[in-house]
């Protein structure tokens, strides 16, 4: 059988050994060194804003970090998007504080402002004003990033920007995971850049990039002796590692253009069904990575649901995904409060994502095209 055509894997630009090679001669093979500085750099380069890059071992300890820099405390609470991914929720858990979810609005996936809005003025009746609010840009799409900001501002909650998903993406020309008081990456193997495993930090302040940094590295104090006043944490990036980052920025647009023009592909295969429609930019404001292409399936009219779909392309060996089911209808979150409808739930019921790395061949496309189509027409 041919093989397995994948969802999303890392994707080499073929200079990652130069930098990690580099590391092994100059015997740069912990968290300090060459790779790191040099990654931290073209992150800060390409992000824009006068941004701060703290590079760390994931996206989850990145969000873990902004979280206790928000001053998130034991029984806080923290208002997270639901439509997510475990880790925008595992870290408000760490700490002991309990997660408030908010649906999604139809356009973007991504929170609804009104629910956000809704959902403060309740808790602050209750006597709790939420801490920080984690907001996520789903397969890449900006997320209504005006309207969040300005809800932030106007209660003086701490906004993190969850942009595991969106690097590359823009909002207004902005590169998504500066719009926040925090912004965070991820590096992991399916996401758009890879540094096998890994995250970072982005914050305007440099004082609060130094900071994070000294979380990060154990919390050491400034003495001979190994001193501490604060709990620390081993959550650095190596520096042999960061030199795969740095080979993998270099190439960013280039794989941003073409994840994007798998969702092209995707739309001219969908273009003529009604029940099938690939999410897509709800207007010219909103630039998406397409890290994942998503379809959402009517299937009333298409007379079948994305699991038959999926089924159908697992039999040809090719991999496909319902959307992430979300949080506040996980079996470990469902007790804690939410704020929406079925936006998140419906959404989650009826969409798909596809192969969508991008190193997807011409030859991968042809197979999925003739897959899709001939169930298409059967
Ligand atoms: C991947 C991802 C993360 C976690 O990043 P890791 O580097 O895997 O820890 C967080 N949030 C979202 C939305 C993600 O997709």
């Amino acid at each position: 059988m041919k093989n397995k055509i994948t969802l999303s894997n890392p994707h080499l630009s073929g200079k990652e050994l130069d930098y990690i090679k580099q590391a092994f001669n100059t015997n740069q093979v912990s968290n300090f060194g060459e790779n790191i500085i040099n990654f931290e750099k073209q992150l800060e380069k390409y992000l824009g804003q006068n941004s701060n890059v703290a590079c760390l071992s994931s996206g989850t300890a990145a969000i873990h970090l902004a979280l206790i820099m928000a001053g998130v405390k034991n029984g806080d609470e923290v208002i997270c998007q639901s439509m997510t991914f475990s880790a925008s929720v595992n870290p408000i858990i760490y700490l002991g504080a309990k997660p408030i979810f908010i649906d999604s609005e139809t356009s973007t996936w991504n929170m609804c402002p009104l629910y956000l809005e809704e959902a403060i003025i309740d808790r602050i009746s209750r006597g709790t004003k939420p801490k920080a609010i984690v907001l996520v840009h789903l397969y890449g799409m900006p997320a209504k990033l005006e309207e969040i900001v300005a809800i932030a501002k106007k209660y003086e909650i701490t906004l993190i920007e969850d942009a595991a998903e969106a690097l590359g993406s823009t909002y207004k020309n902005q590169k998504c995971g500066t719009f926040a008081d925090y912004g965070i990456l991820s590096f992991n193997g399916n996401k758009i850049i890879t540094t096998s495993g890994g995250g970072a930090l982005i914050t305007k302040s440099p004082k609060t990039k130094e900071k994070v940094l000294f979380l990060a590295t154990q919390a050491r104090d400034y003495a001979p002796h190994y001193q501490h006043s604060e709990i620390g944490y081993n959550y650095r990036m190596s520096n042999v590692l960061a030199g795969i980052g740095r080979a993998q920025i270099e190439v960013i647009n280039n794989y941003v253009e073409l994840r994007r023009s798998n969702k092209d592909f995707y739309k001219s295969i969908f273009k003529d069904l009604e029940a099938i429609t690939v999410f897509e930019e709800p207007n010219s404001d909103y630039f998406s990575n397409h890290w994942l292409s998503c379809i959402v399936i009517e299937s009333e009219i298409a007379g079948f649901n994305r699991e038959d779909l999926r089924l159908n392309l697992l039999r040809s060996n090719i991999e496909s995904r319902p959307l992430w089911k979300p949080m506040h209808l996980q079996p470990i979150f469902e007790k804690f409060p939410f704020y929406g409808g079925n936006v998140s739930e419906d959404i989650f019921k009826k969409g798909l994502c596809l192969p969508s790395g991008s190193n997807l061949t011409k030859k991968d496309k042809e197979f999925i095209s003739k897959t899709l189509n001939s169930y298409l027409n059967s």
